[in-house]
């Protein structure tokens, strides 16, 4: 309880400033890839030197498709520059639609202010519904980097979503998170593919993640042929090949992260112990995070190499547990 409370004492003075007085005023670059997609990044200096120093991809975008569905609605520290670009841009008069890739709150963080500005609906896959409508009081630091999450109304996807010129297919893509969904254009094969990709050799995960779902979207995507990768957190692939590429350097990295773990999970161990086996890394970072990946220093281990480890592992088990009962029948 005490904690809660120096939590709440801190916080809001630290929330208002952000809200009212940014130190580092945040810009909005908006860009037009392709035509019918636009994409609004939104960054401010703070932010830009977090993404360089996590790995080079910057906080998660938005992306408008024929000024009337959006992707995802950033995070919630956006909200003041964002509605901004939407009035700039006039797209408070023709978006309705509003698509959240997962629940996370740098990606359905400014959710309320959509339906406010637009009158959207917001739709997610019905696995992240209750996640978004009902959210989690977030780790200090997930407050403290995005933003506290605002609530809004959304209700469960279908198979399809259409604009005038496009029509969508809704691709089940779990893995990053339970219930991530891709956006799939067969005809002009684009792939919004949320937090499908982010980057490829990406080793600390929330405990939400799960390794060999992931690898299984991962071929989901790669058997669609995407010509063009909208990310979400910024990085736009285009070329059937460059983008088939990048998928398989991530399924590479996520499969050969699930052979070692079948190769080391031998016995009794700790996980660090199997995690640090696992990654095999003798550098400064795996000194300083006890062989948990660097991201988990400055979130406490929330994000950890041992998150994903677990899950192969657990997987592993499984399927040992699967083949005896059917030897035993
Ligand atoms: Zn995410």
């Amino acid at each position: 309880m005490f904690t809660k409370w120096l939590r709440f004492l801190l916080w809001q003075p630290f929330a208002l400033m952000c809200r009212r007085f940014p130190l580092w005023p945040f810009r909005a670059v908006v860009t037009e890839p392709v035509d019918g997609v636009m994409c609004i990044k939104i960054d401010n200096l703070l932010t830009r030197l977090l993404s360089r120093f996590s790995g080079g991809y910057d906080y998660a975008v938005c992306y408008v498709v024929d000024r009337t569905l959006m992707v995802d609605t950033g995070f919630p520290w956006a909200r003041r520059r964002l509605k901004q670009t939407l009035l700039e841009l006039g797209l408070d008069q023709t978006v309705s639609t509003v698509v959240n890739t997962h629940y996370h709150e740098d990606h359905t963080g400014n959710n309320d202010l959509i339906v406010d500005v637009c009158q959207a609906q917001v739709l997610a896959h019905a696995v992240a519904v209750p996640e978004i409508r009902f959210p989690i009081e977030l780790p200090w630091y997930r407050s403290f980097l995005f933003g506290p999450a605002r609530l809004a109304e959304a209700s469960p996807i279908g198979t399809k979503i259409d604009t005038e010129r496009f029509r969508f297919e809704v691709v089940e893509t779990p893995g990053h998170c339970p219930g991530h969904i891709c956006l799939f254009e067969p005809e002009q094969k684009w792939l919004f593919s949320g937090d499908l990709y982010v980057a490829a050799d990406l080793d600390s995960q929330l405990r939400d993640a799960d390794g060999p779902q992931w690898i299984s979207s991962l071929e989901s995507a790669l058997r669609l042929n995407p010509e063009w990768m909208f990310d979400a957190h910024g990085s736009i692939f285009s070329g059937a090949e460059r983008v088939e590429r990048h998928l398989r350097r991530k399924l590479g990295f996520l499969t050969a992260i699930r052979d070692r773990v079948d190769r080391f999970a031998t016995g009794t161990q700790t996980i660090q112990e199997l995690t640090r086996k696992v990654f095999d890394r003798r550098d400064l970072v795996d000194w300083l995070s006890f062989g948990e990946g660097w991201l988990s220093i400055i979130t406490a281990s929330d994000f950890s190499r041992c998150n994903l480890v677990k899950t192969f592992l657990c997987a592993r088990i499984s399927a040992a547990a699967s083949h005896d009962g059917q030897d035993g029948r």
